[in-house]
């Protein structure tokens, strides 16, 4: 199986793996403390967490301070339904290219809704209008469907012009090109080589919020449960990892994107190609019969839009953001490669999707 979906999720790296193990089933079987008790077994568990916070912190900005949570929609929902302006009733911005963690979440809000229009690139603009009344903005770093890398610092800087807080979904940027300045940012640990489970919030100091998960109020007092040692130390390994190895992942993506565009050449690359995310290729092709083409190259793992998308059988409301009509939306395949993909895998991969593309007679 060759994968090559890896906005989706990507394969936990064996360095984080091994960190994990030792607060599963080590030493001697006692790995499996509490972090949150006063005993010996409790506080080695708690320097593993304390540990993990201070690499997973090193992906941020200064300034600010890191909460674990689930999953980065929990650490969405938690700062954009706890945060101050929202809980007083203001307004909430978001653009129209938002995963669902974030565009679901405004939607169901009681408070009023604004859409940030993307351009036909996949950009929204620096210096989006921020209508009146609006206390919270939230434009993603990077696009999950198309890679398309958002001017988040200008846009953060028009937010607090407008009184307004911003918060900056970015998932998929984390461990693959600096995080941007914002108020609270989320990412998820499955997004860079670790653990499913697992994500975090980041609020910058002195940004207030309500907890959404009441009980021990063990991050923090934020958010409530006990947490998995594992899980943080596996994020925190694949943290460190990915801070360690940014550049050379990042070199190894632009060999595979110059040869991706070599490979797919006659098909059309959805989104812009230079504010993106190399390790995204989201491309179409007129007439192209996608469910048939995906069982037809049944060895490579791929998506049809994002994942979430894909499995409702909607069109993408992304790829419509952008002005595709709902033909092409239709037409289009997302390919996601990073750290563990071989050139020979994606050579692989193109040969059998161009096959099969050919198959249809196109
Ligand atoms: N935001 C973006 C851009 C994503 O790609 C994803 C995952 O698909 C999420 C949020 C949600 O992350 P998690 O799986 O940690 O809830």
């Amino acid at each position: 199986m060759i994968y090559l979906d890896y906005q989706a999720t990507t394969p936990l790296a064996p360095e984080a793996r091994d960190a994990m193990m030792r607060w599963l089933d080590g030493p001697d079987g006692m790995g499996f403390g509490n972090p949150h008790s006063p005993h010996r077994l409790g506080r080695q568990a708690a320097a593993a967490v304390d540990l993990a916070r201070e690499r997973v912190a090193a992906l941020f900005p200064p300034g600010g301070k890191v909460y674990f949570t689930g999953s980065a929609t929990e650490a969405l929902n938690t700062v954009m339904r706890g945060c101050e302006p929202v809980r007083a009733g203001a307004g909430i911005a978001v653009s129209g290219i938002e995963h669902a963690a974030v565009w679901d979440t405004a939607r169901a809000l009681a408070n009023p809704f604004h859409e940030l229009a993307v351009d036909a690139e996949g950009l929204v603009h620096p210096e989006p209008e921020i209508a009146d009344g609006v206390g919270l903005v939230a434009v993603m770093q990077v696009n999950n469907e198309i890679g398309t890398i958002q001017p988040v610092a200008q846009i953060a800087t028009a937010a607090k012009a407008a009184g307004a807080l911003f918060v900056c979904d970015a998932v998929q940027a984390a461990g693959r090109i600096p995080i941007a300045h914002a108020d609270a940012i989320a990412i998820s640990a499955h997004k860079l080589h670790g653990p499913k489970g697992i994500g975090a919030l980041w609020l910058r100091d002195g940004v207030e919020v309500a907890p959404l998960i009441t009980g021990g109020g063990q991050e923090g007092g934020l958010r409530s449960g006990t947490l998995s040692p594992a899980l943080c130390a596996g994020f925190g390994v694949a943290a460190k990892l990915a801070n360690d190895r940014m550049q050379a992942d990042a070199d190894h993506i632009e060999t595979l994107w110059a040869r991706a565009l070599e490979l797919f050449e006659g098909w059309t690359l959805n989104g812009s190609d230079d504010a993106r995310w190399h390790g995204n290729l989201n491309l179409r092709r007129d007439g192209l019969d996608v469910a048939r083409l995906m069982s037809d190259v049944r060895n490579v793992a791929f998506s049809a839009g994002s994942a979430c998308a894909s499995g409702s059988g909607k069109p993408s409301r992304v790829l419509q953001a952008i002005g595709l009509n709902d033909k092409h939306v239709k037409n289009s395949i997302r390919l996601g490669f990073g750290r563990y993909t071989g050139m020979d895998d994606l050579e692989e991969a193109a040969a059998a999707i161009n096959a099969a593309a050919s198959a249809q007679g196109i």
